[in-house]
């Protein structure tokens, strides 16, 4: 469909914090509402260098999917996607464990060479941005290097090799972010978040581990989603104990926490005004120690993204119609480490 949105939201600018496949559904959602008052933030710490050229898998998923060019079974890479690329590079005996679409590489390859003649990551996604019509700001939270690393039964594992590689099968015990400490967030970033018609902050329901957690070990993210006036939303990945995809599930039982609401408010304590859950999960979810708003969240298709958005900014707009200066307890620390 290509309806419009019934949902008017007061004003203002919203920032939304975002991995791949997950956020990137709800991020369309919301740019449908919003178009241009909507900037993503989006997580780099995915990104690697393979064969030669910079890859940033959560971007490329966000860029498409709001530029309404994602290959919609898959939730990664392009439409109308041929991989010849791929079958001449097996030919010759090269490496093809990340599959690269033909049309997708024109991104990496161009993304590619614009780094090396010295342009940032966001200069370079704002541009891409701009050329494939998307109306909301895409930013990587950082232009330093950061990478997620698994230390798993199988040792510690560069993301992409636990995730693509290996299919995310070893067990993992703890997820640390290499680079963290030195990263900065980009200007960009930095301003969206000061910008004085800030009107909102959503956590998208993206993997909290993997794709969450590294935009908030960026060095002042937390701080100034603890320090913000506006509220900051998130919506759950977990619906009836479940993950709708990838590996959330399994990476929780992994690290002994509980597939739940109250672990995914609990990870987020100290940086959450509310928190949206699905509707089935609303009668046992009990006290979560945010406010919390049960809605559909099962995003299938555009409308459902859309209504989706909408529910998240009027629970936005209810909290700031009713919460005063909130008062922050501290996030607890991250149980990540199992060992
Ligand atoms: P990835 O980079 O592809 O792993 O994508 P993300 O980190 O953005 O998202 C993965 C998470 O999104 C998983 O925990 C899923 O449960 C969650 N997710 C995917 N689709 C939906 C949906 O329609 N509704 C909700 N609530 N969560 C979803």
């Amino acid at each position: 469909m290509n309806g419009r949105s019934q949902f008017v939201p007061t004003e203002g600018r919203v920032v939304a914090l975002c991995g791949g496949v997950g956020g990137a559904k709800l991020a369309v959602g919301l740019q449908h509402v919003l178009g241009e008052r909507l900037t993503v933030v989006v997580n780099v710490a995915d990104d690697f260098e393979h064969l030669g050229l910079h890859i940033s898998p959560d971007l490329d998923t966000v860029l498409y999917t709001l530029a309404g060019l994602s290959d919609p079974q898959r939730g990664w890479g392009r439409s109308d996607e041929t991989w010849n690329f791929m079958d001449a590079l097996k030919q010759i005996g090269g490496e093809t464990w990340f599959l690269l679409g033909d049309r997708d590489m024109a991104m990496h390859v161009e993304r590619t060479r614009r780094r090396l003649s010295g342009e940032s990551l966001t200069a370079i996604c704002i541009d891409i941005a701009r050329q494939l019509g998307i109306r909301s700001a895409v930013l990587p939270v950082t232009n330093d290097k950061l990478s997620t690393m698994v230390d798993s039964t199988e040792g510690e594992l560069e993301f992409q090799r636990y995730f693509v590689g290996r299919r995310c099968e070893p067990v993992v015990k703890q997820i640390r972010f290499s680079g963290a400490q030195d990263a900065c967030l980009s200007e960009e970033v930095v301003a969206s978040l000061d910008a004085e018609d800030l009107h909102l902050i959503i956590i998208c329901p993206s993997n909290p581990y993997l794709s969450v957690d590294p935009i908030l070990a960026v060095p002042g993210m937390a701080e100034k989603l603890r320090a913000t006036s506006v509220p900051v939303v998130a919506i759950s990945p977990i619906i009836g104990g479940q993950a709708i995809k990838g590996p959330t599930r399994k990476i929780m039982d992994e690290l002994g926490l509980e597939p739940s609401n109250a672990e995914i408010s609990r990870h987020y304590a100290g940086l959450l005004d509310g928190l949206v859950i699905d509707i089935t999960d609303a009668a046992g979810a009990g006290d979560l120690g945010v406010d919390v708003h049960p809605v559909p969240t099962l995003m299938t298709d555009l409308q459902s993204k859309i209504t989706l958005a909408e529910h998240a900014l009027a629970f936005g707009d209810s909290l700031r119609a009713t919460h005063k200066r909130r008062i922050r307890p501290l996030r607890s620390e991250a149980h990540h480490d199992k060992t």
